[in-house]
């Protein structure tokens, strides 16, 4: 995964930039706001905008060669000087469940023993399913987590990124909960580390807030048993439509 702006840029979601290359429907940019999606978070959503047209940005693809590709919902071949604008309230529910999704991950994995995810999605309804190898779990402690997940948003604990080298990351314990979620590492061999000041710090790519305080309570929605092993978690932001 090559360094992405909006890691270091999170709070940039309009962008004027330049067109590198365009086929009709896609285009790769000089730069671009928008996350391209993985780890369970889809890819963002929103706009290019230039002299004489508009097309809307429906997805994100990926080359070998590390370039994102813009997918654009018309035929279009925009060039020149383009403004890249991410759907800002889509991105904001992708960062309250994002940033949710790992404390609901920390508490889980310190009152299950170490517990591992085994998979994650998050929903543009505001919701977000978690599954985790927690065997014989009791379902009801699961559930009881809701309280402590909703005191750590009230306390508004500040949220940090760093990088580590992947032999680093891969020694440490814990820091790499999921072979699935986990990111690839940069081209220099460096692994994103995603840190919950004092609650949990682990190897994510994607988009969090800077402070649990800007997610709005959770609800556990539901706990399912996925076989004897896994379970899979959902919660749901309140005040969304699924939630409530
Ligand atoms: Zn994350």
């Amino acid at each position: 995964m090559p360094h992405l702006f909006c890691h270091d840029h999170p709070e940039t979601l309009t962008l004027e930039t330049s067109v590198l290359d365009a086929r009709p429907g896609k285009v790769l940019l000089a730069q671009s706001p928008f996350y391209p999606g993985g780890g369970g978070q889809p890819p963002d959503r929103g706009a290019l905008r230039w002299r004489g047209g508009e097309a809307a940005v429906t997805g994100l693809e990926y080359t070998d060669t590390g370039e994102i590709w813009h997918r654009l919902d018309s035929p279009l071949e925009p060039s020149g000087t383009v403004e890249a604008a991410v759907d800002p309230a889509f991105r904001r529910t992708m960062r309250q469940l994002h940033t949710d999704t790992h404390i609901l991950n920390a508490l889980i994995y310190q009152a299950f023993d170490g517990a591992l995810v085994t998979g994650v999605q998050m929903y543009e309804d505001g919701t977000a399913r978690m599954d985790f190898d927690v065997p014989d779990a009791n379902n009801d402690r699961i559930r009881a987590l809701e309280a402590p997940i909703n005191e750590i948003i009230a306390r508004d604990v500040a949220i940090t990124f760093g990088y580590v080298p992947l032999e680093e990351a891969q020694a440490q314990h814990g820091l790499i909960r999921s072979r699935s979620v986990a990111p690839p590492p940069t081209p220099d061999g460096l692994i994103r580390i995603v840190e919950i000041i004092g609650l949990d710090r682990q190897a994510c790519g994607g988009t969090h807030l800077a402070g649990t305080g800007g997610s709005p309570p959770i609800r556990i929605l539901k706990v399912d048993n996925k076989g004897r092993h896994n379970r899979r978690v959902r919660i749901g932001l309140v005040g969304s439509i699924a939630a409530g």
